[in-house]
C-alpha cells in the first residue's frame, strides 16, 4: 500500500516527468532510428538551433557533457602549461579539473556568503597570487551554484580590466537570468551540461557550449569532432571525440519544450519551502536581478549530520553539495589559493543541506518536508 505520510519521497522525480512526456519521447527517439543518422545531424543541428533561441545566443556547439563543454573552450583558446585560471573553490571538481586537464593551473577564489557565487575580490585576489608565482592569469570560470547566476556583473569588468576573460560554467544555470538577460550570453562562452540530475537532463550524458563568438564556435566544431577541417578526412588540428548523440538531442528537443514550465514549477517550490524554513534554517538568497532554475534548493543548518538523520528517518532524502571544498581536496591541494584559508568557502561545505527539488513537487510533498524539517529544530532546542 502506498501511503502520501510515509512513503519515501525521490530526490529528484525524473518518474512523473518522463509519465508527462508521454509517447514524445518514443517518438523522438524512434525519429532517430528511423533516419539514421546517429551522431551529429539533424537532431543535433535544431536541437543546437532551438537552444540557441532559448537563450538568445548565436551559436550552440553540442557536446558529449559538460565538462567537455568547458574543456573544449580553454582548449580552443590556447590555455594550457603556464596559465592560471581562476575557479571558485566551493562548486563541482569539473570546474578545476577542466583547467588542470589542459596543463594549466587552477587557482582557487573564496565565494560570496550570501550566494555561494565567486567573490569578486577574493578573485582579484587570486589572480595577483597568479602573478606573484609566475603564472599567466587568463581567464576565470564563475559557477552558477545551485541554479543561480554567478554574479557576472560585478566579476566581468574586473576581469576584464585585468585582461582575463570569461567562461561561465552554467552546468547548474542554464534557464536562470540576470538582468533580464538568459544565462549564455554572459561571457565569452558558457559551459552547460544535460547530465540526468540537472534541471535540463538527457537520458544519459550530454552538454553545450554557447557563444556569441563566430570563430570559437567554428573551432569548437572542429575540436569536437576530430580537428576536422573542410572536408571528410582533413583534420586541421589535433581535437578530441566529443559529441552528442543524436538520441540524446532528440530526447532533450522535447524535454526544452516543457522547460519553462518546469522552470516556473520550481520557482513555486522554492518560494514554498523558503515560505516554511525560512524562521529555522538559512534559505537560499537571491541577487538582485537574478532569476534561479533552482538546480538544487540548499539551506544552511548547524548540525546538518542530525538534521539529515532526522529527515531520513522519515524517507526523506538529503544532499550535500559538496561536503569538501576543492582546495581541500587530495586532487587539489597543492594548487595556489588566494589566500592561505578560504573560510567562506570552508564554512559552506560544514553546513549546507539539499532538499528533494524538481518540478513535480506538490506542496503535499513539501508539506510533509517542512514539517519533519521543523520538528527537527523543535526536538534539538
Ligand atoms: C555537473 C557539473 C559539471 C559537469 O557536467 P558533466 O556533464 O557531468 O560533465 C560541471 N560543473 C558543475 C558546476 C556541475 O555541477
Amino acid at each position: 500500500m502506498s501511503d502520501p505520510e510515509t512513503d519515501p519521497i525521490p530526490f529528484i522525480d525524473l518518474v512523473t516527468q518522463r509519465r508527462r512526456l508521454g509517447r514524445a519521447i518514443e517518438e523522438a527517439v524512434s525519429r532517430v532510428t528511423q533516419h539514421g543518422r546517429l551522431i551529429l545531424g539533424p537532431e543535433c543541428e535544431a536541437f543546437e538551433a532551438e537552444l540557441a533561441a532559448f537563450c538568445g545566443a548565436r551559436h550552440v556547439v553540442s557536446v558529449a557533457n559538460g565538462t567537455d563543454a568547458l574543456i573544449l573552450v580553454l582548449r580552443a583558446r590556447g590555455v594550457g602549461p603556464g596559465d592560471a585560471v581562476i575557479v571558485p573553490a566551493f562548486t563541482f571538481a569539473s570546474t578545476a579539473e577542466v583547467v588542470a586537464s589542459v596543463g594549466a593551473t587552477p587557482v582557487f577564489a573564496d565565494i560570496r556568503e550570501d550566494t555561494f557565487s565567486l567573490d569578486v575580490d577574493s578573485m582579484a585576489e587570486a589572480i595577483a597570487v597568479a602573478r606573484k608565482e609566475g603564472l599567466r592569469p587568463v581567464a576565470v570560470i564563475p559557477v552558477d551554484m545551485f541554479g543561480q547566476p554567478a554574479d557576472y556583473l560585478a566579476i566581468e569588468p574586473v576581469a576584464e580590466a585585468e585582461g582575463l576573460w570569461l567562461l561561465a560554467d552554467a552546468a547548474q544555470g542554464f534557464g536562470g537570468t540576470l538582468a533580464g538577460q538568459h544565462i549564455g550570453t554572459f561571457g565569452c562562452a558558457t559551459g552547460v551540461s544535460f547530465y540526468p540530475s540537472k534541471p535540463l537532463g538527457a537520458y544519459g550524458d550530454g552538454g553545450a557550449i554557447i557563444t556569441d563568438d563566430d570563430e570559437l564556435d567554428r573551432v569548437l566544431r572542429s575540436l569536437r569532432n576530430h580537428g576536422e577541417g573542410a572536408f571528410a578526412y582533413d583534420h586541421v588540428r589535433i581535437g578530441v571525440n566529443s559529441r552528442l548523440d543524436a538520441i540524446q538531442a532528440a530526447v532533450l528537443r522535447a524535454k526544452l519544450k516543457i522547460f519553462p514550465d518546469e522552470i516556473a514549477a520550481r520557482n513555486r517550490a522554492a518560494t514554498y519551502y523558503s515560505e516554511g524554513l525560512r524562521d529555522i534554517a538559512r534559505t537560499p538568497v537571491l541577487a538582485p536581478g537574478a532569476t534561479s532554475v533552482w538546480a538544487q534548493y540548499t539551506i544552511r543548518i548547524a548540525d546538518r549530520d542530525g538534521f539529515r538523520a532526522h529527515l531520513a528517518e522519515a524517507g526523506i532524502p538529503t544532499a550535500v553539495h559538496y561536503p569538501r571544498p576543492l582546495h581541500h581536496q587530495p586532487a587539489y591541494r597543492a594548487f595556489p589559493t588566494a589566500r592561505p584559508s578560504l573560510p567562506v568557502a570552508e564554512q559552506a561545505a560544514r553546513e549546507v543541506v539539499s532538499l528533494p527539488m524538481h518540478g513535480y513537487l506538490t506542496p503535499a510533498i513539501q508539506d510533509r518536508i517542512i514539517e519533519r524539517a521543523r520538528s527537527f529544530v523543535s526536538v534539538s532546542v
